[in-house]
C-alpha cells in the first residue's frame, strides 16, 4: 500500500498530528464541534498525512487502511485543488449537509470495499453501520446529520461495493490490488 501511495505521491510524509503546530491550531479552532480531531481523525494535506498518534505506533493493517483512505483524498486534492479544500472545510459551515460528506463518501468507499474483501457480507454490513454513525454523528462534526439520513446517503456506495462495480473503478481497483497482493504495510516494506 505504501508503494501505491508513493507512486501517486513520491513526497509522502507521515507525521504525528500532535507534533504539528498547524494541526494543533486547527484542533483548537474546531474543538467545539470536533473534540477528537487530534486523537481520532487522520488528516491529509497534499503529500503529508497527519496520523492520530505516532505513525510507527499504528498497527500495520490499520496504517494500510488509513493510507488507502487518504489516497482517495490525495487524488481528489490533486484533481480539484483549491476547490477541494474550500468545499471540504467551509461549505456549508459547519454541520448537517456538508460538501465534506461528499468527499468522505468517496474515501470511505475504500473502507467498505476492504471490509467486504476481508470479512465478506457481514463485514460490509458492520462497516456500513459504523459509517452511518461516523457520517451522522460527532466524529466528523455531523457531516451528514442523522443516522437514517446518513444510511441513505451511504447506500449507493454500499450497493456499488456489493455489486463489485466500485472495485472496477479507479483508484479503487489499484487499491484493492495493492491490498490483496500482500498489501499490508509491512509487506511493502519501507521502500
Ligand atoms: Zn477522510
Amino acid at each position: 500500500m505504501l508503494a501505491l501511495v508513493r507512486a501517486h505521491r513520491p513526497g509522502l510524509r507521515l507525521v504525528d498530528k500532535a507534533e504539528s503546530p498547524l494541526m494543533r491550531a486547527v484542533a483548537w479552532f474546531v474543538r467545539p464541534f470536533m473534540p477528537h480531531f487530534l486523537t481520532r481523525v487522520t488528516t491529509v494535506l497534499g503529500d503529508t498525512i497527519y496520523t492520530p498518534g505516532p505513525p510507527e505506533s499504528l498497527p500495520p493493517g490499520l496504517l494500510a487502511r488509513i493510507l488507502a483512505h487518504e489516497l482517495v483524498h490525495q487524488i481528489d486534492q490533486r484533481a480539484w485543488g483549491p476547490l477541494f479544500y474550500l468545499s471540504y472545510a467551509l461549505l456549508p459551515l459547519p454541520v448537517w449537509r456538508t460538501s465534506r460528506a461528499w468527499w468522505e463518501r468517496r474515501a470511505f468507499a475504500v473502507d467498505l470495499m476492504l471490509a467486504l474483501h476481508e470479512d465478506g457480507p457481514s463485514g460490509l454490513e458492520m462497516a456500513r453501520r459504523r459509517l452511518a454513525v461516523v457520517f451522522g454523528g460527532a466524529t466528523y462534526a455531523w457531516m451528514w446529520g442523522g443516522r437514517h439520513a446518513a444510511e441513505r446517503f451511504l447506500q449507493p456506495v454500499v450497493d456499488a461495493v456489493t455489486d463489485g462495480e466500485l472495485q472496477a473503478q479507479s483508484p479503487y481497483d489499484d487499491i484493492l490490488m495493492a491490498w490483496a497482493g500482500g498489501g499490508k504495510v509491512e509487506a511493502d516494506g519501507e521502500r
